[in-house]
């Protein structure tokens, strides 16, 4: 393993090995500034205020619409994507609610209508 031919702010050599093939370190490669970048986004405080002013959605129709929002918002920066993972997680469990609530609307409107035929429900 090579060592990093570059010295630190201290004058001193520095220790971190060299990456393979290259003189220099990873932090000396001259890609500090372009992960320091990357760092500071992920670590990036987002404002709410910067966000859409969404409802909560009540339908397959308005979650659309929030999802879609929502990517808008985590493509521009505006909305972490941590977050945005968390209401995608959310928003499976509420389109999973939203159709065992519309299977049990047609179950009762199914029984209904063999109630009102005058089939037992033993017979279907
Ligand atoms: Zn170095």
């Amino acid at each position: 393993m090579r060592l990093c031919k570059a010295r630190t702010k201290a004058g001193k050599p520095c220790p971190s090995p060299a990456m393979t093939g290259k003189r220099f370190c990873i932090m000396h490669s001259g890609r500090a500034r372009e992960l320091g970048r990357k760092g500071g986004l992920r670590r990036t405080v987002f404002n709410p205020d910067g966000l859409a002013e969404l409802g909560i959605p009540t339908n397959a129709q308005d979650l659309a619409r929030f999802v879609a929002t929502c990517m808008d918002e985590v493509r521009t920066s505006k909305l972490a994507p941590g977050i945005a993972n968390c209401l995608g997680q959310l928003g499976m469990v509420f389109l999973k609610a939203i159709e065992q609530v519309e299977l049990n609307v047609i179950r009762a409107e199914l029984e209904s209508l063999k109630a009102k035929v005058g089939v037992k429900t033993d017979e279907v």
